[in-house]
C-alpha cells in the first residue's frame, strides 16, 4: 500500500514528466532540454527599474482597496509578481484560498500545474510575470461579477502597460473576456493570437480547469507553442 503523500509525490512527478515530455517532443530530444525557449527577457535594466517603479505606485494605490465588495473577504490582496523585465505575462482570473492566504498568485494546485506548463517552454516564475483580473479572492471561488471585474480591471491594464510584456497568456475564460471585452465563449477565443492594445495575446485554458479536465492539457500545450513561436 503506497501511503497518500507519496502517492501525490508520484502523480506530481508524472504530471512534470508529461509536461516535460510535450516540450523535449517539440524542441527535440537531442540535448534531453525543455524547450529551448529564446531569451524571454525584453528590455535594459533601467526599463525593468521604470516598470518596477511603475508597479510599485500601482501596488501603493491597491494598498488596503475596498473599491469593491471582494475586500471584505480577503486575508490578502495578490498583486501579482514575478520579473518585470519579462516579456511574458501570465493573467488568471483571481486568488484563491492558498493565493489568499500567501499573498501571492498561484500557488495552489493550480499554481503547481501553471509551474509545469511554465517549465515546459523552457522558463521559471522568477522569468515571467503573473497576475490576476481582480486582486482579492471572491468567496467561495465564484467567478468574480461584472462591477468586480470592471473596478479591479484597470489596475490589471496598469499593471500590463508598465510591464510592456511582447506577449500576454490569459489562463481562462475570466482573464480572457476582461482583457479583450467579449462574451464570447474560451472556445472562440483559443487557437489564434488575438491583441490586447497591440500585445498579442494567447488565450488558453485555466490551469484549475485542466486539473479538471486533463484531456485538455494537450490543446493547452498547443496554445503554449503559440506563446513560445511569438516570443
Ligand atoms: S478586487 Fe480589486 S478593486 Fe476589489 S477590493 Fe480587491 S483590489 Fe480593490
Amino acid at each position: 500500500m503506497i501511503p497518500d503523500r507519496a502517492q501525490n509525490q508520484l502523480s506530481d512527478w508524472l504530471e512534470q514528466l508529461r509536461w516535460y515530455l510535450w516540450g523535449c517532443r517539440e524542441g527535440g530530444l537531442r540535448d534531453w532540454q525543455p524547450y529551448a525557449a529564446k531569451p524571454v527577457e525584453k528590455t535594459q535594466s533601467s526599463d525593468s527599474a521604470s516598470a518596477m517603479e511603475k508597479l510599485s505606485r500601482i501596488g501603493v494605490e491597491l494598498h488596503e482597496c475596498t473599491r469593491c465588495g471582494l475586500h471584505r473577504g480577503r486575508a490578502n490582496l495578490v498583486f501579482g509578481e514575478g520579473s518585470a523585465q519579462s516579456g511574458l505575462v501570465f493573467v488568471g482570473e483571481g486568488p484563491g484560498a492558498d493565493e489568499d492566504r500567501l499573498g501571492r498568485p498561484f500557488v495552489g494546485r493550480a499554481g503547481k500545474l501553471l509551474d509545469k506548463m511554465i517549465f515546459a517552454i523552457g522558463l521559471d516564475r522568477s522569468r515571467v510575470y503573473i497576475c490576476n483580473v481582480v486582486k482579492c479572492r471572491p468567496p467561495e471561488n465564484r467567478t468574480p461579477q461584472a462591477d468586480e471585474t470592471a473596478t479591479c480591471a484597470p489596475f490589471l491594464f496598469r499593471q500590463l502597460e508598465a510591464l510592456a510584456p511582447k506577449v500576454i497568456c490569459a489562463l481562462g475564460l475570466s482573464a480572457a473576456q476582461a482583457l479583450l471585452g467579449t462574451t464570447e465563449p474560451i472556445s472562440r477565443l483559443r487557437g489564434k493570437v488575438l491583441s490586447w492594445r497591440g500585445i498579442p495575446l494567447v488565450c488558453t485554458y485555466h490551469p484549475a480547469y485542466l486539473l479538471r479536465s486533463p484531456q485538455q492539457k494537450a490543446a493547452a500545450w498547443q496554445d503554449l507553442k503559440e506563446v513560445i513561436r511569438l516570443l
